[in-house]
Order: structure tokens, then sequence, then C-alpha cells
């Protein structure tokens, strides 16, 4: 087991990629703490997790709220006295080009996905640093941070963003043994994409035949994929990396 006994945080874990990490982390001898703003949703993912046969405690917090955030870290805390993983897996989608965009809703993406990053480590941190036993923390970004796709300019600002944060943030923690990597995934399968494409095409079968054409592996991607790259980071595995950005994207990058 890569993670036996050790206290995770996934914030945005009831759906998508964060509940596919909160059943492998705890396959892996995690004790998993299920964050999501979706009550419904996280308890979801901790029975999964307990019908598994692993450990997992769900705790209500909005990511982009600072004072619901500081009590779901207190509560950590006090039931687990530490916490070794925080995976900040937490976003929404984005859409529409700038000029006929709202003030509202580009404050909304950047609220969520980057000072969704931003509270948790706030918090957590100074507990990672004076337990002095290091960390790993994984930060979401998105392989459109280095591409660009038409429309969706606010959420790749936030997903370039978290990128950039992840590099300071391992300069600064580095002395303290912490690790701060980036994950970047293509397009995976999940709620998150399938809401998307049905509010942004007509025809969202045919748009996903499109994106396959865009990524050398010829098919999208599925949560577990990245789900596994999340417990390479978080495990000692990849104790050599810090502050990089790994790619779990089918080859569109580079395609
Ligand atoms: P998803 O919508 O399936 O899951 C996201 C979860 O986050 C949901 O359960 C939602 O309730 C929760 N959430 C939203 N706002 C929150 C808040 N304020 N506080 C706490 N929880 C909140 O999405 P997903 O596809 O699994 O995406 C997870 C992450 O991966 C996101 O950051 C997304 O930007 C990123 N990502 C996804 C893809 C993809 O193709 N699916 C690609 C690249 C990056």
């Amino acid at each position: 087991m890569k993670l036996k006994g050790k206290i995770a945080c996934i914030t945005g874990a009831g759906s998508g990629i964060g509940k596919s990490t909160a059943l492998l982390f705890a396959r892996e001898g995690a004790i998993v703490v299920v964050n999501d703003v979706d009550k419904n949703k996280g308890i979801e993912t901790v029975q999964e997790v307990a019908f598994a046969g692993g450990k997992a405690v769900f705790i209500h917090a909005d990511v982009k709220d600072p004072l619901s955030v500081k009590e779901m870290v207190e509560q950590i805390i006090k039931t687990y006295d530490h916490i070794d993983i925080l995976f900040n897996n937490a976003g929404i989608s984005g859409v529409g080009r700038l000029h006929e965009m709202e003030i509202r809703d580009w404050n909304k993406v950047i609220e969520v996905n980057i000072n969704g990053v931003f509270l948790p480590c706030k918090y957590i941190l100074p507990y990672m640093i004076e337990r002095e036993k290091g960390g790993s923390i994984i930060n979401m970004s998105s392989c459109i941070a280095e591409i660009g796709l038409s429309n969706r300019a606010s959420y790749a600002a936030t997903k370039g963003a978290v990128l950039a944060l992840t590099k300071s943030m391992q300069v600064d923690y580095a002395p303290h043994n912490i690790r701060v990597n980036a994950l970047l995934p293509g397009t995976i399968l999940t709620p998150f994409v399938e809401s998307y494409l049905k509010n942004s095409y007509d025809n969202p079968e045919e748009a996903v035949e499109k994106i396959k054409t865009r990524q050398l592996s010829g098919e999208l991607g599925r949560p577990e994929d990245v789900a596994k790259a999340a417990l390479f980071l978080a495990s000692n595995d990849s104790a050599f990396m810090m502050g990089s950005p790994l790619y779990v994207d089918g080859g569109v990058v580079f395609g």
C-alpha cells in the first residue's frame, strides 16, 4: 500500500476525478477526507469508499469561502491531528469570449479555481510546517493552461494561474520538505465535461468525436487515469518531483 495510514484531503471529491482519486487513495491505505460543496455527492463518495473496504469521512466546505475552509481544516486536525496530502481538485468550468462575459461570471471561475486552491493551502500549510514531517500538495491545473481553446479564456486563465502558483509554492515550501506539483489533464469524461458539452454544442456526440481527433490517444481520458497520476504525486514514488507539471492528456498538447 502506497499511502498506508496517511491523512489525505481531497477537495471536490464528490464527483469525477476527485471521487475516483478518493477511492484509489483509500484502496492504497489512506484515510480520505472527502470535501465537497455538494453534501449528497460527498456522502455518496464516502459510502462507496466504505463499501470498497476503505476509510473516508465527508466534510462539507466551499473552497472559495475562507471561514468554511478554516473550519474544515480545524475539524480535520481535531480528528486526525495532521494532514499528509492535500489534493486541490475542486473546480468549475467557465465559458464565453471575454468581451461577452460579465465580471460576475469571470469572478465566479476565479474564486473557485484560484481562491479555492489558495485557501486550503493557507490553512493547511501551517500544520504541515509545524509538524516537520513534510507533505505532498497536488494542484489541479489543466492542459488548457498551455494550449489555446476557443470560448474558454476565463477557465484557461485560472488553470495557468494554478500552474504558476504551484511552482512558486514549491520554492517557498521546499525547505519544509513539502512537495507541490500540478496535474494537467486533457479531456476526461466526467460530469463536468458532460455538462460543458451539453451546454456548448448542439450535437455533443459530434463534439466528442472532434475532441478525440485532437488527442494522440484517439480517446477521451477516464477519471481513473488522473487518479493514478494523483496517487503517484501523493506517494513517495514521486519524491524527486518538485513544482512539476504532470500531463495526463492522451497527447493533446503535442497532437
Ligand atoms: P466534476 O464536476 O465531476 O467534479 C468537481 C467537484 O467539485 C463536484 O463534485 C463539485 O460539487 C465540486 N465543487 C465545485 N465547486 C466547489 C466548491 N466551491 N467547493 C467544494 N467543492 C466544489 O469535475 P471533474 O471533471 O472531476 O474536475 C475536477 C477538476 O479537474 C477541476 O478542477 C477541473 O477543472 C479539472 N480538470 C478537469 C478536466 C476534465 O476534462 N474533466 C480536465 C482538466 C482539468
